[in-house]
């Protein structure tokens, strides 16, 4: 991507990639080699990621699964370029971000990445709009005041949240306000979306809404990575991969469950079986 080329080219080697490397890195978002993370703190070691390697192509809608501590989140913050390796290689499009520095990860983050995360992360006492034109004033490109405000609320109608622009998050649901947080990951464009564990506060009609929003911006050809500790809302996905201690212990494609579908059935009863 030329965003990401860009702020790349002072660490780019003096081995450019073949032709056949360009192809392949074309459909492939995102390629882990032997990542691990170590978390120090004082004499303690934490390997949090022991070797991972995986990859995921332009298109997916993709779950990560696994029990509390298994590294889920160390993985996404990783790919979400928040943190660094501690050793092995990150590829996004094509380009080793492992090897950036600070600057570059934020730039790339702003240019290629949105992020939702279980806890919302909205400004109280801000408008849902302000809260989602946020990402736009941090953004290099200078956009008129009007064009911040249209992108901004088409990203808000782009999640069913347009008649609430001009509401506060205390004024908003907990599904409307993690919608607010969808839209304000939307509002850039992003190339990957990553949320973590992103309905983990919601109740399950409100997340089944949730999960119908991503499965439609999938079918847009949005590549999709949601962390979750439910296999009810994995199989929403269309690839399972699952974690323990660190390591990958399966990579499964499935057929994905429809969210419209699981709405379209629902009744009461089934609050308490998922
Ligand atoms: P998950 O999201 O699957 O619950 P995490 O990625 O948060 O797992 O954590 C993986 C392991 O790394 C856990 O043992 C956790 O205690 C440890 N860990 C996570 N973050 C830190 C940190 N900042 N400092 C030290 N240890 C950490
Ligand atoms: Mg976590």
């Amino acid at each position: 991507m030329a965003a990401v080329a860009a702020c790349s080219e002072a660490v780019r080697s003096s081995s450019e990639p073949t032709p056949e490397e360009l192809v392949v890195d074309a459909m492939t978002t995102v390629r882990l080699d032997e990542i691990t993370r170590i978390y120090r703190t004082g004499s303690i070691a934490v390997e949090a990621l022991r070797g991972i390697s995986l990859e995921i192509s332009s298109g997916e809608f993709v779950a990560i699964m696994g029990a509390s501590g298994s590294g889920k989140s160390t993985l996404m913050n990783m790919i979400g370029c928040l943190d660094r390796p501690t050793s092995g290689s990150y590829y996004l499009e094509g380009e080793d971000v492992s090897q950036f520095n600070a600057e570059q990860l934020a730039n790339v983050r702003n240019v290629m990445l949105g992020f939702v995360f279980q806890a919302f992360h909205l400004l109280p006492r801000t408008s849902a709009r302000e809260n989602v034109e946020l990402p736009l004033l941090y953004r290099e490109e200078d956009l008129s005041w009007k064009e911040i405000q249209k992108r901004a609320l088409d990203a808000l109608s782009i999640v069913g949240l347009q008649d609430r622009a001009d509401h506060a998050p205390n004024e908003l649901s907990g599904g409307q306000k993690q919608r607010v947080a969808i839209a304000r990951a939307l509002v850039t464009q992003p190339r990957l979306l990553l949320a973590d564990e992103p309905t983990g506060n919601l109740d399950s009609r409100t997340t089944l809404e949730i999960v119908d929003i991503f499965q439609q911006l999938n079918q847009q050809g949005l590549t999709i990575l949601m962390v979750t500790h439910e296999p009810e809302i994995a199989r929403f996905a269309h690839r399972v991969i699952t974690l323990r201690d660190g390591l990958i212990r399966s990579d499964k494609t499935i057929e994905p469950q429809s969210a419209a579908e699981a709405l379209d059935n629902w009744t009461d009863e089934e609050e308490v079986s998922i």
